[in-house]
């Protein structure tokens, strides 16, 4: 059921969105951004090379190893990873700011380090934990693209298990079974009504 107008007030305008690898978090966050207005979802800084089709300053700051030294040192981060032990995402303080200021609802869509460690300095923020409908579906979906060895895929379920276990961490699971589902629950959570569809 919709929440409240009064517990609405109440939310925190800043809500991370993590979870484990391969839920389907990027999927999720993008049908918000794409579907409502009233959503800022933060781009992150990352020295990740870009993918075909990916553009900076919408998809990600594409910045070298020195850039974001630079960001980090300049305390220019309010958190910063690395991801899949090779290459470093942070989210841009000063942005994130800037869309609180203006009155919209902030989403940050990291991972479970970085979610940890926006809950040490910013603990009245909303953190929501997207999961798996069920871990045969979690299975399919890490083992599903079969390019990985045996061996690779054995080690992404291991990770997978453990990033399974932080859900207690979060104040809030969202299932995601299906995106349109899963984007609904999570405005509501951020004090939007889901989408007339
Ligand atoms: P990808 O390289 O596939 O775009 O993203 C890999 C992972 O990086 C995803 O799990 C995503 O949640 C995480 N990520 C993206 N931006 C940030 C960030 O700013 N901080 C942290 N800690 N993780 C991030």
């Amino acid at each position: 059921p919709p929440v409240s107008e009064e517990a609405f007030v109440s939310l925190s305008r800043l809500t991370v969105l993590a979870g484990p690898t391969a839920v389907g978090k990027g999927t999720v966050s993008t049908y918000i951004r794409d579907n409502y207005p009233d959503v800022w979802l933060s781009v992150s800084a990352t020295t990740r090379p870009p993918r075909p089709g990916e553009e900076d300053g919408v998809h990600y700051f594409f910045v070298s190893p020195e850039e974001f030294d630079q960001l980090t040192t300049d305390g220019e981060l309010l958190e910063w990873a690395v991801v899949h032990g090779r290459n470093r995402y942070g989210t841009l303080r000063r942005t994130v700011q800037e869309a609180i200021d203006q009155g919209r609802r902030v989403l940050l869509e990291i991972d479970l380090q970085g979610a940890r460690k926006v809950r040490e300095t910013m603990p009245e923020a909303n953190f929501v934990f997207l999961a798996p409908p069920s871990w045969d579906e979690m299975v399919r979906r890490l083992v599903g693209r079969g390019t990985e060895t045996a061996q690779e895929q054995q080690q992404r379920l291991e990770t997978a298990k453990l990033e399974l276990a932080a859900e207690p961490e979060f104040n809030h699971t969202v299932i995601n079974d299906s995106v349109e589902h899963a984007a609904d629950e999570l405005v509501s959570l951020m004090g939007l009504h889901p989408l007339q569809r």
